[in-house]
């Protein structure tokens, strides 16, 4: 198959598992064990077998060491005689089927007893085959034939995925196991790539899981043959890349083995030749008269100092794919430890926050939104706080994340609101009835189909008249999908509610969609007020955005305002409003209350 062209129907396209051929080969490589403390009947056997196309064989006349010898050499089929001195074939039988490695070992039991008891006894105790002495050499050869073949099967639905036909996750594991004995290993480093089809739920969803399994089927074949070529694709690695073996680990995962060179470090390799690995394999796929486009995240990890066990490895590879997941871009990431210490904080935070209302962990604090030219606070931004027992304080710069990414964000947002709400119409009756609250919210609750209704409600329940709250929304959030956010800020609009964009100038807002928006406020990122170190600093960005502001008849609030310089700028620039240390910090309700109060007396 080329790239990009259809799949045909994986059913047919699969080879048959055992061709006549294969049988042959596989006769010819099965290790035939025969235990009998008569030397000649096993010399006789085993020049008829060898006639039909058996050849490896080994011969034990001691019964005593027998099963020490089945342990040293991993035989294909166990041919066991019942009637011997010392150990008979019963007492090996039963130790056969008790020892864990070796209770899957065919055993076909030949003997002269015509007993029917040992006969079912033999069976009882999981003999494979029976077959009474003399033996017919031509139908033990046809008996052992079968036995071979149905467990070549076996194996191969236990190691292959049926789909793909590509290794799955246990043969894989085991691969890695025998890997990391070998002394090969000691000349090199191996790494597992693991691949993850993103959203493949999704394209299940939207062509069916039948086109899901041929998508699934297309790029399995793809990976065989962007790997194959793999060598071609950069000079870097021209003899020292070798991939090992390209398994479907589960769901929409692959991995790959890769082993690398003497001393070769493979960051960089894997850096140069893995986003144009992922190009190719994101090309898209032609299924079912279409083009479906696959986006895919993988993880590094290599056997070395942080994975001990295949497990380990493995494990590695899944947090380096869910990090490069969140960051989309550049599609690729190398385990690293902190990665790992990262993704357990995270779950621990995840399952922290769950709790986190009903134990009243969370609070909010109020920064000062400051009118520039009178100096005087005109309103404040709610900003959440996180104090677990466990955890101790943690910066909404990381809790937020995590909110968002499980949704949890839309309880605690919805906390946030009313709480803000509430605090604000006691702000506006003792000190200032021209207050108004911002609160930040997140696209997620924005994305809630009943936002608007719940705002309302609040607004209704709190008695806050609706043009005394401003909603502050990121610019990135809101330039994610256009149209559907406009309709949305509508909405909000319409309750009489103010729409602030936070962070401005850190996204890529192009003028034409700013224009569209039904906005009121941009507050201009801290990083650029950073910037501003004298009164006279040109701050051209800072410039450029009051003055699209204004251009746009919105208000603009400066972000972290922190200098008298910086304050003095700004007011020349013409912004209306700041916040910043410079003023105060965040505070709570009750020192926000003083705050106000002080600026009163002062002003009486
Ligand atoms: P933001 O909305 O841009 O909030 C401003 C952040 O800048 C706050 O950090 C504030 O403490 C800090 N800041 C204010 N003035 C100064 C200054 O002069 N210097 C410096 N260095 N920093 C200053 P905070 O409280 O850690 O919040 C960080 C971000 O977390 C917020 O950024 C906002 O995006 C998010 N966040 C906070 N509370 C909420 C919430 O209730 N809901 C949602 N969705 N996000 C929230
Ligand atoms: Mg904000
Ligand atoms: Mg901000």
């Amino acid at each position: 198959m080329s790239m990009g062209e259809s799949p045909k129907k994986p059913v047919d396209e699969r080879p048959a598992i055992l061709m006549d051929a294969q049988t042959r080969k596989l006769m010819a490589s099965s290790k035939i064990m025969m235990v009998d403390d008569e030397p000649i009947n096993m010399r006789v056997l085993q020049l008829h077998l060898t006639a039909q196309g058996y050849g490896r064989f080994v011969s034990v006349t001691d019964s005593r060491l027998a099963m020490s010898t089945i342990r040293s050499e991993r035989p294909s089929v166990l041919l066991l005689d019942l009637n011997m001195p010392d150990v008979s074939g019963l007492e090996i039988l039963s130790e056969v089927r008790s020892d864990e490695e070796l209770k899957q070992l065919p055993v076909i039991v030949l003997t002269s007893s015509n007993d029917p008891e040992t006969k079912v006894e033999a069976l009882q105790l999981g003999a494979t085959d029976f077959l009474p002495k003399p033996v017919d050499a031509n139908e033990l050869a046809l008996r052992m034939k079968n036995t071979i073949v149905a467990r070549a099967y076996e194996q191969r639905l236990m190691h292959f995925d049926s789909l793909t036909n590509l290794p799955n996750r246990l043969y894989f594991s085991r691969l890695v196991h025998k890997l990391m004995k070998s002394p090969a290993l000691t000349n090199g480093r191996v790494a597992l790539l693991l691949f993850n089809i993103n959203r493949f739920k999704s394209i299940n969803d939207t062509f069916g899981s039948e086109q899901g399994d041929d998508v699934l089927w297309a790029f399995s074949q793809r990976m065989q043959l962007v790997f194959d070529h793999a060598q071609g694709i950069s000079p870097l690695q021209k003899e020292t890349l070798k991939p090992h073996c390209i398994a479907r680990l589960g769901g929409a995962r692959f991995g790959v083995l890769v082993q690398f060179g003497v001393g070769q470090c493979e960051a960089p390799v894997i850096q140069e030749w893995l986003p144009l690995l992922i190009g190719e394999l994101e090309k898209p796929f032609f299924v079912e008269q279409q083009d479906v486009y696959v986006s895919t995240s993988v993880g590094v990890s290599a056997l070395g100092e942080n994975a001990h066990t295949v497990e380990n490895l493995i494990n590695n590879a899944e947090t380096a794919m869910r990090y490069a997941k969140e960051q989309q871009s550049p599609g690729y990431a190398l385990y690293s430890s902190d990665m790992m210490s990262r993704a357990r904080r995270a779950l621990r935070m995840e399952n922290a926050m769950r709790t986190a209302l009903v134990n009243d962990e969370m609070t909010l604090v109020y920064q000062p939104k400051v009118d520039v030219r009178t100096g005087m606070i005109n309103g404040a931004e709610a900003l959440l706080r996180w104090n677990n027992p466990d955890l101790g304080l943690v910066s909404p710069v990381d809790f937020i994340p995590v909110a968002e990414s499980t949704g949890m964000i839309v309880a605690i947002g919805h906390w946030v609101l009313e709480a803000a709400c509430r605090q604000a119409v006691i702000f506006r009756k003792e000190c200032n009835p021209a207050f108004k609250m911002a609160v930040n919210v997140s696209i997620r609750q924005l994305y809630e189909a009943s936002f608007h209704q719940s705002v309302d409600e609040i607004l209704k329940r709190s008695a806050l008249p609706s043009e005394a709250l401003i909603i502050e929304l990121t610019e990135n959030m809101i330039m994610d999908d256009v149209e559907a956010n406009i309709g949305k800020l509508s909405l909000l609009r319409e309750l009489g509610v103010g729409i602030s964009v936070d962070d401005f100038g850190t996204g890529y807002s192009s003028l034409s969609y700013l224009q569209r928006f039904p906005i009121d406020q941009l507050k201009i990122d801290r990083s650029f007020i950073m910037e501003i170190e004298s009164a006279d600093e040109k701050a051209p960005i800072v410039k450029a955005i009051v003055s699209l502001a204004h251009d746009l008849e919105l208000s603009v609030v400066a972000e972290g305002i922190e200098e008298q310089v910086q304050l003095d700028h700004i007011r020349k620039l013409g912004c209306e409003e700041y916040q910043g240390y410079l003023k105060s910090r965040p505070v709570s309700a009750s020192d926000f209350m003083q705050l106000m109060l002080d600026e009163l007396r002062k002003c009486a």
